[in-house]
């Protein structure tokens, strides 16, 4: 099974703003799929409208459904949300209806009630607080999306969860074991510091289990997905499922600031030096590049630009099997 990681928009929520004449080329608000995909069928399975073997969407910032229709990249099964800031949501009401009209159109179905009826909504899946906060959560913003989306709330931090194919619903994958109708990927929630409008923000692991032949013992690869994060308890931070992922999407806001609810890049070197010993090789994905704090605090005089980002990238992987690159609008990153 071939797995990619695609980065549809690595943008913070500022970067390029109105009145001054950008320095770095367009990056739209975060969003990020992995793609799993038969090994054989090549490029044109995920470019060129191939049904995906499960394709989970994590933030839905804009213009990423635009993105994914110029790659030809089928719809999402699920979407994953870190938590309800602006800039991993402000494509959510587009994701949802493009995907129903898109079935609509592929199956020439023109009543959208009947479209309801033999379509799985979206799941939306983030913690009780991130959907369902009175002011700050997903739905206060976009509750009239019901139908088109199922909201999902998981309760439970720390446990693996499978998602059901027949309904999209979810359930501890320690209840789903050998049940055949469930994505294979898996998914955990852990819980991070951001911004005290972010309520229930945590980032996600979420894990591929392969064999690799008959006799050969399972192996696993796992992706984690940082989401936006200030600091993470220690609790979290030693949590073995952070140990050598195959990759990481990481929040990249600033290079140098230290402001109040990003890390700085310097910052989480230090994170990644823990959980990736330098026995297996890791990607990881620089991505939400904003640099706003960087300029606020004088480390620039200028918002970081794309040479100073692939300038931090560089001094990034302070291990020999750490592999960080700047990721792009639109990028696709194979995993191995
Ligand atoms: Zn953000
Ligand atoms: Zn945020």
């Amino acid at each position: 099974m071939k797995m990619e990681v695609c980065t549809w928009g690595t943008g913070g929520p500022f970067g390029r703003e109105l009145g001054v004449a950008p320095k770095r080329r367009r990056r739209g608000h975060t969003s990020t799929s992995i793609i799993l995909s038969d090994e054989d069928s090549g490029e044109a399975e995920v470019v060129g409208g191939h049904k995906a073997a499960a394709h989970f969407m994590i933030d839905a910032g804009a213009p990423s459904v635009e993105t994914m229709v110029e790659k030809g990249v089928s719809a999402p099964d699920v979407l994953f949300l870190t938590h309800p800031h602006f800039d991993h949501i402000s494509d959510l009401d587009r994701l949802a209806n493009s995907r129903m009209r898109g079935l609509m159109v592929k199956s020439a179905i023109r009543d959208f009630d009947e479209a309801k009826r033999l379509f799985c909504p979206l799941p939306v899946i983030g913690t009780e607080d991130c959907l369902n906060h009175p002011r700050d959560g997903v739905l206060a913003r976009f509750g009239y999306l019901e139908g088109l989306v199922r909201w999902t709330p998981i309760s439970d931090y720390d446990l693996w969860h499978s998602v059901r194919r027949s309904d999209c619903t979810i359930a501890a994958s320690t209840a789903t074991a050998g049940a055949e109708d469930t994505f294979p990927l898996e998914f955990k929630a852990l819980p991070v510091r951001h911004s005290k409008h972010a309520p229930g923000s945590c980032l996600f692991i979420f894990r591929f289990r392969s064999e690799e032949g008959p006799g050969e013992r399972e192996a696993t690869r796992n992706v984690v997905v940082s989401g936006d994060f200030k600091s993470m308890d220690e609790e979290v931070m030693k949590n073995p499922d952070l140990l050598d992922p195959a990759c990481i999407v990481l929040d990249a806001n600033n290079i140098r600031a230290k402001g109040s609810y990003h890390a700085s890049l310097e910052e989480e070197m230090a994170l990644i030096d823990r959980w990736c010993s330098g026995d297996e090789e890791v990607l990881v994905l620089l991505n939400h590049l904003s640099g706003f704090g960087d300029f606020l605090e004088g480390h620039y005089d200028h918002v970081p630009d794309d040479e100073d980002w692939e300038a931090a990238g560089a001094k990034f992987a302070t291990r020999s099997m750490v592999k960080a690159r700047v990721a792009e609008d639109g990028g696709c990153y194979r995993i191995k």
